[in-house]
């Protein structure tokens, strides 16, 4: 079941990049496993090639990254609170939820104290949802000039949350919006700034998110199933 659903979504992400005139091999599949038992990512190991796995709690993700049978990628992609990013910062290959220089100092600071360089992307709130975490595509290249130079950071590329609509083309123009300010950014050669990532995509739209570009994908309820939330 799980291998099915993760097949047929690696399969439309296939035919996406096809019609957009990609290379299947610049998208990667992150498998959102929040509040899914650990079972359920073993299950995957054993019967697909998955290897990237989505948490957005910190305690979650480091109780699964001690009892997992064998290492995989973890991504931190929910917001993250600085007094909690000591737990992660050396467990993590990517945290998608950098809003604020804070937060980057935090994770700077921790970075230095493991003798590890975290890979980071800025959370752009490209619709300008309230409420949403992120900056405004205004304040990116702000942030980014920000924290570029933290020896222990290398800021990676841009994330978003792309709102909830029941039609995902509505999602498009966001999509197109953020590859567009990763561009613009890259185009100014700030010293330290040279950025190739857009995560961007979940269960309803990353077939539009990889047509406009997306590099990671992050689909939780189309691999997993419907999340429950009172156990
Ligand atoms: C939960 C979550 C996802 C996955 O959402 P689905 O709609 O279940 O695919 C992706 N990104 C973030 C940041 C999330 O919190």
């Amino acid at each position: 079941m799980l291998q099915e659903n993760y097949e047929s979504i690696d399969k439309k992400i296939t035919e996406a990049c096809k019609r957009a005139g990609r290379n299947r091999d610049a998208v990667t599949l992150i498998a959102v496993s929040k509040t899914k038992p650990l079972s359920d990512i073993e299950e995957l190991l054993q019967n697909t090639d998955a290897e990237n796995f989505g948490e957005n709690k910190v305690q979650e993700l480091v109780d699964k990254y001690e009892h997992i049978s064998r290492p995989v990628k973890w991504h931190m992609i929910g917001h993250l609170q600085t007094n909690k990013v000591k737990y992660i910062v050396d467990k993590v290959c990517l945290i998608h939820s950098v809003d604020s220089v804070n937060l980057a100092k935090t994770i700077e600071k921790e970075a230095a104290k493991h003798n590890v360089v975290v890979p980071v992307l800025i959370e752009v709130n490209v619709a300008g949802e309230e409420s949403k975490f992120g900056v405004s595509v205004e304040e990116t290249e702000d942030l980014i000039r920000q924290i570029k130079d933290f020896p222990h950071i290398h800021i990676d590329g841009l994330m978003t949350i792309a709102p909830f609509v029941a039609n995902p083309e509505e999602n498009r123009v966001h999509f197109r919006r953020l590859k567009e300010l990763l561009l613009d950014i890259n185009s100014k050669n700030i010293d330290n700034v040279h950025m190739n990532v857009l995560s961007m995509g979940m269960t309803n739209d990353y077939e539009v998110a990889v047509e406009e570009g997306a590099t990671m994908v992050r689909v939780g309820t189309g691999i997993f199933g419907e999340r429950n939330y009172n156990i």
